[in-house]
This record gives structure tokens, sequence and C-alpha cells, in this order.
């Protein structure tokens, strides 16, 4: 019962958005009030104008001086207020209590004349239409916590009856007439208020919905970016350094996977409050998924970072989990009013661009965005910004490493690599390109247009009576999302009318670990298809077992890394052999890719290694050298 009089009386302590939203539209009313203020008053004053020097309504000199009195004072309070009102909101922020105190004189000026010119009015019979508007302006349009409107609709209706009735006794009707108009007013005014309060809260919902990321209640991208403009611009005007941090959660997915998503949400929320709570000084935002940033002044964040980590850590249980973060630090120059000041985009993508430097690093966990930095990220672009004028220029070639047969030495198939040669930066290596174009998902561009040129080289070979070898082609996980690689794959043999059997697929190994469900539907179509499934780079990454026992490959390419290990390492033996033994009870051809030795070579025969590939036998070479060597009888088919 109390909390709904306090409710209705409007006591309870608002917060500051509902103050300021209240506030605001007090503001907007107060600006129509002053303008048919203002205009009435110079009405006013000019009917007393024309009465004095033109004549007309007989007016006594006294009546003169008090009404043209009353009439300049309410045109000058209204044309400050009137000031008052239009600049609120620009530029410095007023307190409320300043905004209050203005508000509050101004009533009072208000409804004090509408008295006194009512009082004025009434005691000759005339109509108290002053009285009534001044109040309607004040207690109804202005919004005022119930009490407050209850305190001054009751003081200036009493004060004006009393002012009345003790002049001029009132009638019962008139009794009547103020006490109606009185209620009326108040329950208008309670009214005002209740839809005030209400719009403020709703506005409040969706105001924190835009702004917040939904999951851990810290600002989201949008408004990070809004907050950050602020934040930079008073920084850097006062000259002060600043930190962009991006946080990268180290597989997190694979938390995720493991443990529910009920878990990884509960993780990210516990992130955002240590962030919060670390940086409070500064700007924190969610970003998108595992993916944090921090706006901050400290002079040395990697403490903090290092306090992050190990709450990360702490929940590590069987999935390790990890902490990555790219600082971006701005140089501290003074830039007064916007100029020059850092756009907070590009500030975001260098922290970013930082981190991702780190990213297959397991050593370094922070790092700063630096020159070297910056000419990764040029070169970066550059391949983005190219990669369509490398493909149509042909500055983008396909080269062909022979496979031998272990047992005949001969070559059975060849592997198609792919070289940019650029005009501007010479050769780039395919582990620069190929993890830029998949990062910024345009890889399956480049495979399309090596699969192409592999179909020219085919025809070519064909007409001009070349050897010509099936060839194996490198596909990338991304290819699987990108585009419809086995519809591809078809048109594009079609259109060239190459066999089915001279083209066959290599799959790296990661491909299969990440987005099982795009790639299980294109394997199965490639099998239905009767294409050859290689399975490349074998034993790089986790979970190889699991791959073999839930795809049916043709054949099986052990990566180089394990020929590394060859004459070093005792275990690395019984590995092999193992492996040979396992791809042929599985119907497998096992390849052994990095054979750069005879040693390497004897050893893979002797223990039963199907086919070879490596500098042994031939780098990566163009097709006229492919064939060359094949004339000269250094390589045969
Ligand atoms: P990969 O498919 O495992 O290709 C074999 C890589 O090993 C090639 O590197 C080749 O030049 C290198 N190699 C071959 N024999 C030896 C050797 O005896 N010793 C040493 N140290 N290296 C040897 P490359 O051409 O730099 O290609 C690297 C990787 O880039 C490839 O690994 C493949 O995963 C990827 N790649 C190349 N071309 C393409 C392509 O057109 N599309 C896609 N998606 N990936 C490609
Ligand atoms: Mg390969
Ligand atoms: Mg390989």
């Amino acid at each position: 019962m109390w909390d709904y009089v306090v409710g209705l009386l409007g006591i309870r302590k608002q917060d500051d958005y509902v103050k300021n939203y209240i506030e605001g539209s007090n503001m907007k009313a107060i600006k129509y009030m002053c303008a048919f203020v203002i205009f009435v008053e110079t009405w006013m004053i000019l009917r007393i104008v024309k009465i004095v020097f033109i004549g007309g309504e007989q007016r006594t000199v006294e009546w003169i001086v008090v009404h043209l009195r009353l009439y300049v004072v309410l045109l000058i309070s209204s044309s400050l207020m009137m000031w008052f009102a239009v600049t609120y909101g620009k530029g410095k922020k007023r307190s409320h209590v300043i905004v209050m105190t203005w508000k509050i004189i101004y009533s009072i000026i208000c409804v004090v004349f509408g008295i006194y010119v009512s009082y004025l009015d009434y005691i000759k019979g005339e109509q108290i239409m002053g009285f009534l508007t001044m109040i309607l302006f004040v207690g109804c349009l202005l919004v005022w916590p119930p009490f407050i409107s209850l305190i001054i609709l009751s003081l200036s209706f009493g004060i004006f009856y009393i002012m009345c009735d003790n002049t001029v006794p009132a009638t019962v009707a008139t009794d009547i007439n103020m006490f109606t108009t009185y209620v009326a007013m108040v329950m208008v005014s309670i009214g005002n208020f209740r839809q005030r309060l209400n719009e403020a809260n709703k506005d409040k919902g969706l105001e924190y919905v835009s702004r917040h990321d939904e999951l851990t209640g810290i600002y989201n991208m949008y408004y990070f970016r809004k907050k950050a403009k602020e934040y930079l611009r008073e920084s850097q005007s006062l000259g002060d350094t600043i930190d962009l941090i991006y946080f990268d959660i180290v597989n997190f997915k694979n938390y995720n996977e493991r443990y529910g998503f009920e878990a990884g949400n509960e993780l990210l929320k516990e992130i955002a409050q240590t962030l919060k709570d670390l940086f409070c000084n500064g700007e924190v935002a969610r970003l998108s998924d595992d993916h944090f940033i921090v706006l901050s002044k400290e002079q040395l964040p990697e403490r903090k970072i290092r306090l992050l980590q190990e709450k990360i850590y702490s929940r590590q249980r069987d999935v390790f989990l990890g902490l990555k973060a790219g600082i971006y630090r701005t140089d501290g120059k003074k830039k007064e009013g916007g100029e020059g000041l850092e756009d907070i985009n590009l500030l975001c993508d260098r922290a970013l661009f930082a981190v991702k430097s780190i990213k297959n690093k397991t050593d370094i966990d922070i790092c700063y965005y630096d020159e070297a930095i910056y000419g990764m990220q040029k070169r970066k672009n550059y391949i983005i910004n190219n990669i369509d004028k490398a493909i149509k220029e042909g500055y983008i070639k396909v080269y062909y490493q022979p496979i031998v047969e272990a047992k005949t030495g001969k070559v059975s198939s060849l592997e198609a690599l792919a070289r940019w040669k650029d005009p501007n930066l010479g050769m780039l290596s395919p582990g620069e390109f190929i993890e830029t174009l998949e990062e910024f998902r345009q890889i399956h561009k480049l495979d399309k247009h090596i699969l192409e040129l592999v179909c020219r080289d085919y025809c070519m070979g064909c007409e001009l009576n070349r050897v010509v070898l099936p060839v194996s082609i490198n596909l990338s996980r991304l290819d699987f999302e990108l585009c419809d690689i086995s519809f591809e794959i078809n048109r594009m043999l079609s259109e060239y009318n190459v066999p089915k059997e001279y083209i066959e697929i290599e799959i790296t190994e990661s491909a299969l670990t990440k987005n099982r469900e795009d790639l299980d539907k294109a394997i199965s179509e490639f099998k239905n298809l009767k294409y050859n499934l290689w399975l490349d780079d074998f034993g790089a990454g986790y979970s190889s077992f699991n791959v073999l026992k839930d795809y049916a490959f043709d054949v099986l390419k052990i990566d180089m890394k394990f020929l590394e290990d060859f004459g070093e390492n005792e275990r690395f033996e019984p590995i092999f052999v193992s492996i040979i033994e396992l791809c042929s009870k599985l119907n497998m051809i096992s390849l052994a890719e990095g054979v750069e030795t005879e040693e390497q070579y004897d050893f893979l025969k002797n223990c039963g290694c199907d086919r070879m590939q490596g500098y042994l036998f031939s780098r990566p070479v163009i097709m006229d050298e492919l064939q060359s060597m094949f004339k000269s009888g250094k390589l045969e088919a």
C-alpha cells in the first residue's frame, strides 16, 4: 500500500536516464510555452502602447503602469527561459540542479503573474483566463512528480481563491467551478507524469538493448565505437596515450563444443565482468563470439591482461584455454578539436591485426602493433585487393610436382601447386597468400582458377601429344562453404572435356575437423561422382584417426613433418611403418610427402610405402619444364 502511494505521488528516486528523459521533454514543452507567452505578452504591450499613443480603451495610468510592468517582466523572463531551453542539450551539459532552478523560478513567475492578473480581472467581474492558462501551463504541460504538482496546484488555487474571496465573496457556483477545475488539473498532471515515466522506461529498455551486448551486458561494438570516439577525443586533446586492446580467447570454440553453450556463455559473462572490473576507467565491449575490445589509458596493461589470463586458465579443465591480446597504442600527440583525430575503426583493425599476427604462436600472448605488423598488414591488404587482378592478368600460375610410384620410380601423377609472381611484390609464397585468402574468404577464387589452369594444360597436353598424367588439386575447407565446389569442378571438367579420372582431390586433415556439415555433403557427393579423394597432410592435425574412421579416402598423404624426424628419432620408424600398414588394411594408397634424400627413398620403399613426392624427384615446376624432364629422361612416366 505504502509502496503504491509512494509510486503514485512520484516520491521514488528516478535513475539518471529517466531524469534526463523527463527533463528533456520539459525543456521541449517550455520552448512552446515560452513562444506562446512571448507572443501574447508582445501583443499585450503593443495594446498598451496603442492605448497610450492612439487612445481607444479607457484605462487609468495606474492600470497601465501595473499591467505594463507585469507584461514586461513576463516577456523578459520568457525570453530568458526560451534561450535556456533552446541551448539546453547543446554544448556543455547542464546539471539537474541548474535546470530545476530555472524551471522553478520561471514557473513561480508565471503562476504569480496568472494569479495577479486574474485577481485584477476577477474583482472587475471579468473572466479568470490568465490564471487558468498559466496554471495549465505550469501544472499540466510541465511534468512534475505528482507530489510537487499537487503542492503547486493546491497552493496556487488556494491563494487565488482566498485573494478573490476576500475581496469579492465567491458564489457557490464559483466554488464548485474552482474545485472541479482544480481536481481535473491534478488528475491531468498525474496522468501526464505517469505517461512520461512509462515512455522513459520503455525508451530506456530499447536504448539498453541497442547499446549493450545481450549476453554479457557490456557495450556492443556499435555503442563502443561511439563511446570510444568521445574517449579518444577527450584523451587526445590532453595528449594522453591510449591503448586499444583486442582480446581473443584461444580454443573457445572447442570449450563450447565440449561443455555446451551454457558453460561457454557463463565463461564469456565472467570474462566480460572481469574486463569491466579490471579496466573500470576505460571502455569495454564485446565484438562478437569470444572477441572483446578495451580502450584504456593504463600505462601497463600487461599486468591486467595477465590477471585475466590467469582467470581463464583457472576455468580450464580438459580443454586448453588461453588468451591472446593485440594492442594498438596511440602516439600521445596532442590533437585539438578533432583535427587529425584517429579513426576508431582503423585503431580497432590495428589491434585486431596485432592479435591475429600471434594467433598461431604458442609462446607469445601479447603483441603490440608495430612497423613489422604494419608491413604484414599492407601485404595482406595487397593480396586481398589484388587477387582478382592477379587471376585476370595471369600472375597466378600453376606449378606441378611429380608423385612417384615407389616400386617403379615412375611418375604416376602430379600435384598442382599455386604460385603468385607479382609485378610489384615479386614471388609470393602459398604459405602467405593462401592463409590470407582463407582469412578473407576469397580462397575459392584461387582454387577454381588453379583447376581451370590444370584443365587448360590438359587440353594443351593432348593437342601437343605430351605426357598427360592425373593431377591432384588442393581444396581449402572454405571452398565447401564459399561455393558449391563439387558442382564447380564438374562444370569445369565438362567445359574443357577433361575426364574425371584425370583430377584427384586433396583435402587437408585440418579441413575435416571444422565445419563438418558442408564437408560431409561434398565428400559424399565427390564419392558418388567417383572422384578419387586424397587426405592431405595426415598427422599434422589433432584427430587423424577419427578422420580415417569417418571417411573412405583413396590415398593418404603423410605430412612431411614426419620425415623431418627420419634418422633423428628412434620412434619414427615403428610409427611410420604402422601408418603404412594401416593404409594397406584400410585399402588406401600410402604417399609420403617431403622426400629429399636417397636414404629416405630406400627406407620408404622397404617399409612398403606406395608413392612418394619430394625435392628428390623434382621441385614444383611449370608444365613446360616438367615436359623437358620427361624428354631428357630425368623423369619417367
Ligand atoms: P601441400 O599440399 O602439402 O603441398 C606440398 C608442399 O610441400 C608444397 O609447398 C611443396 O612445394 C612442398 N614440398 C614438396 N616436396 C618437398 C620437399 O621435399 N621438401 C620440402 N621442404 N617441401 C616440399 P607449397 O607449394 O609452398 O604449398 C604449400 C601449401 O599450400 C600446400 O601444401 C597446400 O596446402 C597449399 N596450396 C598450394 N597450392 C594450393 C592451391 O592451389 N589451393 C589450395 N587451397 N592450397 C594450395
Ligand atoms: Mg597438397
Ligand atoms: Mg601436404
